[in-house]
């Protein structure tokens, strides 16, 4: 069998590998590369395979740089089937149309034809199979395939790919993003030992995330200390995962008398439209978290906290005097509402941004992030005066002992052949390779794009 590596490779974003085996041809991912850009340049080129000779798309999880090229693939010619679990469909049936949107005004933007159009997306979601943890896939004679819980956001997985060949089992694991748990909604990691060929984000395979608890104190202090300053706390947030658990951290905070009661907004269509989503998925959710649903009535219904879906509801937060709590998207300020919030408060020096999530190179986040005195935000200069905060143990990424664990439960039994650190900027990918082989003995590689191996 062979395995090629087309996008997420020495990158975070642009999650795309193609497996060949028992004479199919299976795409696992199909991401969208994203940087400064929601949808980058690279996105725009011909899918270096036939796109119509796919027989099978598996995908791990509805984040956009793991789905956005999707219909774009159906606009290629592909007709063969994606499956996916049950929440990760779901979610892509959102996210998708709010791709859509974003990409056809960048694209006019940047003078290009549409990545993809409407029908292109109807397209591939008629053909996306929604399936359940531990559902063995038969996709022929000779391969087979399972998802598993991948801990990182609703409906993630570790996809297990096992192929029969020479009289031989091979198996194969794609980890997509790995989750850093405890999270206050996801059940466990569903970690799969007697892997031959392991397929490892590095996110962060260079970092140690602080602990939750930890986290928690972190995000109460820059509350807590915004709040006297009487200034705006923004907070960019991920509209799949990190906003629910966001929420869940602050209704504790109000819970146990952390912090002061002071109005939170929740200012992004999309990120309240999975919400509600999340809400239809209960049974995916671990056992606490099922409960205080049922005892609650809702996950995320609190005082102080209101949702503006509409334009309108939106302006009107501006009406509210501060100190208040903006949550907005896009997480990486690659646009959404955020960026309008961030022109307005980001020179005020009593106002916070406070980061909980990983920010690309070359995205306004990430400038603002590593404290450039000023940014450009539609076209406008705007310096940055304000508190620059950040907690990176909320990210939904495993940190370095997280793959690494994950390395160990991988490699129990028949020991790993050969692990392939992916979707890691080039310095993460190759430090969490060279751990796994010094530390390991395990021969690790991070691969370049548009390479292949045997395997
Ligand atoms: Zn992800």
């Amino acid at each position: 069998m062979r395995l090629t590596f087309y996008g997420g490779s020495k990158l975070v974003t642009g999650a795309n590998y193609l497996l060949e085996a028992g004479g199919l041809k299976v795409l696992i991912d199909v991401g969208l590369f994203q940087g400064s850009r929601f949808s980058e340049e690279l996105n725009y080129e011909d899918f270096k395979y036939d796109a119509k000779t796919i027989d099978y798309v598996f995908i791990t999880h509805s984040h956009i740089d793991h789905i956005g090229r999707l219909p774009k693939l159906y606009g290629s010619g592909f007709r063969g089937t994606v499956y996916a679990t049950e929440p990760t469909k779901a979610i892509m049936e959102v996210a998708l149309p709010d791709t859509l949107d974003k990409t056809a005004l960048e694209g006019r933007e940047m003078g290009h034809p549409p990545l993809f159009s409407q029908e292109d997306m109807e397209g591939v979601l008629n053909l996306t199979h929604a399936v359940k943890y531990r559902e063995e896939i038969k996709l022929n004679e000779t391969v087979t395939a399972t998802f598993h819980d991948a801990g990182h956001i609703l409906g993630s997985s570790l996809i297990e790919f096992v192929v029969q060949e020479n009289g031989q089992n091979k198996r194969m694991l794609f980890t997509g993003d790995l989750g850093n748990p405890p999270v206050p909604i996801l059940a466990p990691i569903d970690y799969v030992p007697d892997v031959d060929y392991l397929i490892l984000e590095s996110t962060y395979g260079d970092r140690l995330h602080p602990s939750k608890e930890e986290c928690k104190q972190k995000l109460q202090s820059v509350i807590v200390d915004g709040v006297k300053r009487g200034g705006v706390i923004m907070i960019p947030s991920f509209a799949v995962e990190r906003t629910q658990d966001l929420l869940f951290y602050i209704d504790e905070l109000l819970h146990q008398n952390r912090m002061p009661r002071i109005p939170i907004f929740l200012d992004s269509p999309l990120a309240i439209h999975i919400t509600k989503v999340y809400e239809r998925f209960t049974d995916y959710f671990n056992p606490a978290a099922a409960d205080f649903l049922r005892q609650h009535g809702g996950l995320f219904k609190f005082d102080w906290l209101t949702f503006t879906p509409t334009t309108d509801e939106s302006k009107k937060i501006n009406d509210v005097p501060p100190p208040k709590i903006i949550i907005a998207g896009s997480g990486m300020s690659q646009g959404g509402r955020i960026i309008h919030h961030e022109r307005r408060y980001l020179p005020d020096p009593k106002s916070t941004i406070l980061f909980i999530g990983y920010q690309v190179k070359g995205s306004l986040g990430r400038r603002i992030l590593d404290k450039e005195p000023e940014v450009k935000i539609l076209g406008e200069k705007v310096p940055v005066k304000c508190f620059v905060e950040a907690i990176s143990g909320f990210s939904a990424h495993a940190d370095q002992l997280g793959l690494v664990k994950m390395t160990h439960e991988a490699t129990r039994g028949r020991g790993l052949k050969k692990v392939f650190a992916v979707q890691g900027e080039d310095y993460s990918a190759r430090a969490l390779a060279v751990k796994i082989k010094l530390d390991m003995g395990i021969e690790a590689i991070a691969p370049d794009s548009n390479q292949s191996f045997e395997l």
